[in-house]
């Protein structure tokens, strides 16, 4: 297929390389365009505009930071909806608000346009090795023209419902990884407080019921007291916004993710908004830690 990929950021990239490894016809554009340049040595073409990017491409693919982000990318000036024919079709692999995904399906259903949000799980280390979960909403149609797509970098690739529930499903999976962040942090700054044996102790832990992806993949950091990236502590912390105001809607009170907001809102206020989510163990760590 014909595609084009708009944010070359830590997930946008690998994603891009995975659909050249793929076979498929690949355009690349980022507003750092720089960016673009690893992926053009590898065979892509650069375009200087999303809409130029967009002109002649049977699918774009977006992966940018919030949801004002893709609003930009889709219908700012030179925008993706400027240069995209009716019929092609929009995937959105950024984690954005549902109900502006919503909005957005039915602007770009007006020019003939399909939107396919396919937010992701599974880190960069997911966008890297192609293991990603994919969480899908759009119509059957325009969803079944983007499977050639997901499927280049994705391992579970679940359609949920019509626009908006791939974004919402992914709201809940930021939810419940919000809470384990922060009690894997708690439980290594319990742990490193006892004085107990770290590395035979993630082994036994990570073989019980408190085994995660988080335990697995990040605890070391938390360990370490160091926290490359990974995913932004500011972006999760978009993340859980988006889920709060969602089950605001539903009259929902979610109070460990009300918590964890104000953490990172802590952590964000402190300079460490750019430091991978583990850095929640950064806070754990102040409040249980003895000197
Ligand atoms: P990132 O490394 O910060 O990359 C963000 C990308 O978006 C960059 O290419 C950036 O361009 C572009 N961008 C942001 N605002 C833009 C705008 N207004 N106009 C044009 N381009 C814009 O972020 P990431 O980690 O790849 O995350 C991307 C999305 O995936 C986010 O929604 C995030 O929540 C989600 N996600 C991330 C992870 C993870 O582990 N990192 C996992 C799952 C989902 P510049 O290069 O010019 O800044």
């Amino acid at each position: 297929m014909r595609v084009a990929v708009i944010g070359l950021g830590t997930m946008g990239a690998p994603m891009a390389g995975h659909l050249l490894d793929a076979g498929h016809e690949v355009t690349v554009h980022n507003r750092t365009r720089e960016r673009e340049l690893p992926l053009a040595e590898r065979g892509a073409a650069r375009a200087a505009t999303p809409a130029e990017a967009a002109a002649g491409v049977d699918a774009v693919l977006v992966c940018v930071s919030d949801t004002p982000d893709l609003d930009a990318v889709v219908f700012g000036a030179d925008g993706v909806a400027q240069g995209l024919a009716a019929g092609g079709t929009v995937i959105d692999c950024s984690t954005v608000s549902p109900s502006a995904t919503a909005e957005l399906a039915e602007r770009l259903a007006a020019q003939g346009i399909g939107l396919v949000d396919a937010p992701v799980s599974g880190g960069s280390e997911g966008a890297e090795n192609g293991t990603l979960t994919i969480f899908v909403g759009g119509s059957p149609d325009h969803v079944e023209r983007a499977q050639p797509i997901l499927q280049a970098f994705g391992k579970r690739i679940t359609h949920l419902g019509p626009s908006g529930c791939g974004q919402m499903a992914k709201a809940v999976n930021q939810v419940m990884i919000a809470g384990t962040y922060a009690t894997v942090g708690e439980g290594i700054a319990l742990a490193q407080a006892a004085g107990l044996p770290l590395e035979q102790l993630m082994e036994a832990l990570s073989a019980g019921a408190a085994s995660s992806w988080v335990l697995a993949n990040r605890a070391q950091n938390m360990v370490d007291d160091s926290y490359p990236l990974g995913f932004k502590v500011s972006l999760h912390r978009k993340d859980v916004a988006i889920a709060l105001d969602e089950a605001g809607r539903l009259g929902l009170d979610l109070g460990v993710s009300q918590v964890v907001l104000a953490e990172e809102d802590d952590l964000i206020g402190e300079g460490h908004g750019d430091e991978d989510v583990s850095a929640l163990a950064r806070i754990a760590k102040r409040r249980s830690v003895r000197p």
